[in-house]
């Protein structure tokens, strides 16, 4: 049971992640699925049971998709993809925390 539990987290992290991808133009389809390490198969099903990933492929076929100030990236310390604010390596001040403190570490050691 708990094993279900946790697949079920990373399917929504996955899917949170694809949304977040499918807002940058400067990708297509294609790339995302590569990206996520996904397939045809899980990737029609998660637009099927994913609202905000439904709209995202609905606008993208229109052409009506609002045009980002930068592209998604993976955070440096976690890997989630999230929305830089111009050079932000990071996803958040947790993880930039955690990062410069491993770097401190790396330098003591
Ligand atoms: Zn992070």
């Amino acid at each position: 049971m708990d094993r279900n539990h946790t697949d079920g987290e990373t399917k929504r992290n996955d899917e949170t992640a694809v949304a977040l991808l499918l807002r940058s133009p400067h990708l297509d389809v294609g790339q995302i699925m590569e990206l996520m390490d996904i397939g045809d198969r899980e990737f029609r099903e998660m637009a099927g049971r994913n609202e905000t990933i439904a709209r995202r492929l609905e606008e993208r076929r229109l052409g009506t998709l609002r045009e980002l100030k930068s592209d998604p990236r993976p955070c440096k310390a976690c890997g989630e993809w999230f929305l830089p604010y111009g050079s932000d390596r990071f996803c958040s001040d947790g993880c930039k925390r955690t990062a410069q403190l491993s770097a401190c570490r790396r330098r003591t050691v």
